[in-house]
C-alpha cells in the first residue's frame, strides 16, 4: 500500500478498458469492472488548434480509485 500522498494511482487493465470502451459504445452507464460502482467522468478537452474532433474522456472509479482514459465513439 501506498502512503498517503503517493502518485500511484492505479489505472484500469487492458480488459477492463476494453469493458468500458464497449459501454461507451453502447451507450450503457460506465460501472468499474472491478467493484461495480458507478464511475465518475469528465471530458478532457484537446488542446487549441488539433484538427481531429475525436473525443475523449477520463473516468475514475471512486471506490478503487483506479482510472482510464477513454475515446468517445463520434456522433
Ligand atoms: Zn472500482
Amino acid at each position: 500500500m501506498s502512503p498517503a500522498g503517493g502518485s500511484g494511482a492505479a489505472a484500469f487493465g487492458a480488459a477492463a478498458r476494453h469493458e468500458l470502451a464497449d459501454a461507451l459504445a453502447r451507450g450503457a452507464p460506465l460501472r468499474c469492472p472491478e467493484c461495480q460502482l458507478a464511475l465518475t467522468w469528465q471530458e478532457v478537452r484537446p488542446a487549441e488548434g488539433v484538427p481531429y474532433v475525436r473525443r475523449r474522456i477520463w473516468v475514475m472509479c471512486p471506490g478503487c480509485r483506479r482510472t482510464a482514459a477513454l475515446d468517445r465513439p463520434a456522433g
